[in-house]
This record gives C-alpha cells, structure tokens and sequence, in this order.
C-alpha cells in the first residue's frame, strides 16, 4: 500500500481508521509456515490479536486454525467458517460451564489448572481428548507484563505438578491428546525456546495417546528501526530438528503446533489518525491527534514503541514533536519523534498497529471506535463501520421515573 494509497482511505473513509494490508498477514502466515520445514506444522491463530471476520477467512483460506481464549472467540471462529476441530480453546480461569460449552461446540480443549483437569476427568473420562497447558517456568521475553511462563504466572499447570497429572490422568482414563506451553510473547532466542520444548519433550513420554505438542507462541516483530526480531528462519530450523528427534524417541510422528497472534498481524496495520493541532507549550510540541489511548492501547500500557509518520507531507522538514491523543489522559503515542513537517489536518500513520490494536479498543471519554479497511486484490474495503453515537447507549436502560 502506497502513502497515496493510504490518503485516499483517509479521504474516503475519514479518520481515524485502522487499515490492514491482506497481502502482509497472508505472507507472514507463510513466512512462518515455511520455517519449519520440512514439517507441516499446524498454526492457530490467536484471534485475540485482531478478530475482524475478514482477516479469520483470509487466514482459514491460507489453511491456518484458530486459537481461542473465550467462548465469544470460539463462536467467532465459528461464524468465520472454522470447522470445530480446527479450533483450540485455551481459557484461564473460567468457569466450569464455560468448559462445557466449548466441549459441547466441539472444539479443542486446552485444561491450565489441575482442579480442572479433575472436574473434567470426572465428567468426560476419556469420551472427550483434551490438551495440557504445562508451565515449564522458563523465563522468556523482555518485559514481565507478557512473561507469563515465569513461578509467579498465573498460567498453566507447573511441569513440578507432572506427577499429579499422569494421577489424575490415569484414574480417569483420560485421553490426553496435546501437551502445550506457551512461555509469553517477544521470544527472540531459539536456546530458550528449546529449553521449554526439552522439558515438554521429557513430560510428553508419560502421555502414550498424544497427536501434537503445542508451543504456544511468542514470535517477536520489529517495531523500530535496529529491534532485536525473531529470526525464524532459524528458529525453525532449530525446532524442526528438535521435534523429528523427539518423535523418534517418542516412537510416532505427531503434528507440531503453534498459535502466533502478532506476528501474523501487527505488521498488516496502521491506524489513520488526522492532526487536530500542533501545539508548542514551554518544553515541548505536541502533535495532537484526533486519536488516542482508546483506540491504540498499547504505548500507554506496554510501553511499546510504535513509529509515525507523517504521510500528507512526507518531504517537510524533520522537527522534534511529542504525538499525543484526545483522551483526557496523559495520553502519548510517542515522545521526541523526529516527524517530517506535521501541521494542522496532516494525516499520520502508527504503524504496526494490526495486533492488539483494535481489539483493544474502548469507548473511554465517550468516543467511538475506528472504522476497519483493508486493502484486498487491489482495493479498499470497508470492513467495519465506525461506530456511531448510538452504539454508546444501546444496552442503556432508562428507568422510567427518572426520563
Ligand atoms: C495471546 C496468546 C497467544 C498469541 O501471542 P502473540 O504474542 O500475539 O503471538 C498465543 N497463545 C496463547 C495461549 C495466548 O494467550
């Protein structure tokens, strides 16, 4: 997609607007299928990081399945065209009646706490396979807040609680079909990722009915220009071999899974914003934006670094600006830019904006959320509308002495 293009949905659509080029996700989703060669390893894409219905068929075309976290994700998938078995369901901390729902939509089901592996053995014996998640307590990833494999996360059953598994396992005939860790985001380093695997290749050996092991996720992209990325050329390569060692030893080939969100879809997007004003205050000057933390959550909670651009005056003279949002918060997407010329009504673009962008968006300060495009064969498409006032108040109920 070319900055022309860019401005024309700004033009057409209005601002702001998240925009996701197809071609991208899909050559990601490849790039990351590729790697693993010769095996064919089996992908389940985290919705969470972008579930518009659109990006779920482009990625079902391309022969990718679907990783659940909520039984709202699962009828999702559903309504994409995912057929039940091509759907992983990995929940934490829900509810028992939410298990059997998804059991009884036929998905995959994916057990993180051991009091549930017991209520699930107990109703289900071995009439409905289920997988593990295992914690095997290695620390991945640079920031705690996507660290979730570490003593202290709240995810999975701990890899020292083996013995306890195969207990309850073995008394309720259970069938056992997956063992799956999923050691946090931002994974950069193939000799940690192995060291996950070994331990989950060690506990595999107690299972006799398995048909896949799941590594979960966790493929880093470049946000900034120098950014450490996943090298998943090798990384592959390293797992690959891992994995065909392992099932020699296990005596059977099983499938190799993963379930990537945002390195399948983060690169896909940008949002749209339009410059409200530039502002020079004592110490610095803001670019504000008719955006904010609402729509694109991610600098103000991971801290994470996303780069802007000024797309309606690409040549203007690079200046220093603080790009903030409209949101009655500190609201920052991004301190001491250096931005080609931004003034009023200049359309900028944050890139990198595809996962965990929209669908973490909120109404906060009464706004409403973007419209979605994505670019697809050539041309725009409008798929989803920007919201509208009334999508603020339609679950309100009035209470009639009061009206
Ligand atoms: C969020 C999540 C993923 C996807 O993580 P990314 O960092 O977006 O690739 C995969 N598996 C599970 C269980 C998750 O919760």
């Amino acid at each position: 997609m070319t900055n022309s293009e860019l401005l024309e949905i700004a033009n057409e659509y209005g601002t702001p607007t998240y925009v996701y080029d197809a071609s991208i996700t899909i050559e990601q989703y490849n790039k990351l299928h590729n790697a693993f060669s010769p095996l064919d390893v089996k992908l389940h894409y985290a919705l969470k990081a972008l579930n518009n219905v659109n990006i779920l068929r482009i990625l079902k075309k391309e022969g990718a399945g679907l990783d659940a976290v909520s039984v709202q994700e699962i009828m999702l998938g559903l309504r994409a065209g995912f057929e039940p078995h091509d759907i992983m369901y990995t929940p934490n901390c829900v509810s028992f009646d939410e298990i059997r729902e998804a059991v009884e939509l036929g998905v995959y089901i994916n057990i993180d706490n051991l009091n549930m592996l017991e209520k699930f053995g107990n109703e289900y014996g071995n009439s409905v396979p289920c997988c593990i998640r295992i914690n095997p307590h290695i620390m991945a990833g640079g920031n705690s807040n996507i660290s979730v494999g570490h003593i202290d996360s709240k995810f999975g059953i701990s890899i020292h609680q083996l013995r306890h598994i195969v207990r309850l396992s073995e008394h309720f005939d259970m069938n056992i079909i997956g063992l799956h860790m999923h050691t946090g985001s931002d994974i950069i380093d193939a000799d940690v990722f192995l060291r996950g695997a070994s331990l989950l290749y060690e506990a595999a050996q107690e299972f006799r009915d398995l048909k896949f092991l799941d590594f979960g996720s966790g493929f880093k992209v470049g946000y900034k220009e120098g950014d450490i990325v996943t090298d998943i050329e090798t990384i592959g390569k390293k797992i690959a071999e891992s994995f065909q060692e392992f099932c020699k030893r296990y005596g059977r080939d099983l499938e190799l899974w993963f379930e990537p969100g945002k390195y399948i879809v983060s690169e896909c997007g940008k949002l749209l914003v339009k410059t409200n004003v530039v502002k020079q205050t004592t110490s610095t000057v803001f670019v504000g934006v008719n955006s904010g933390q609402n729509h694109l959550l991610r600098p103000m909670f991971y801290n994470a670094y996303h780069e802007i651009e000024n797309i309606s005056n690409p040549n203007g003279e690079k200046r220093l600006y603080s790009i903030v949002g409209n949101i009655c918060e500190s609201d920052t997407f991004g301190y001491d830019r250096l931005l080609a010329e931004v003034r009023e009504n200049d359309i900028l673009a944050i890139h990198n904006a595809g996962a965990y962008g929209f669908t973490m968006s909120n109404q906060y300060n009464a706004r409403l959320r973007p419209a979605e495009v994505m670019w697809f064969n050539g041309k725009a498409h409008l798929i989803r509308k920007r919201e509208t006032l009334e999508d603020l108040y339609r679950n309100e109920v009035e209470i009639p002495e009061l009206v």
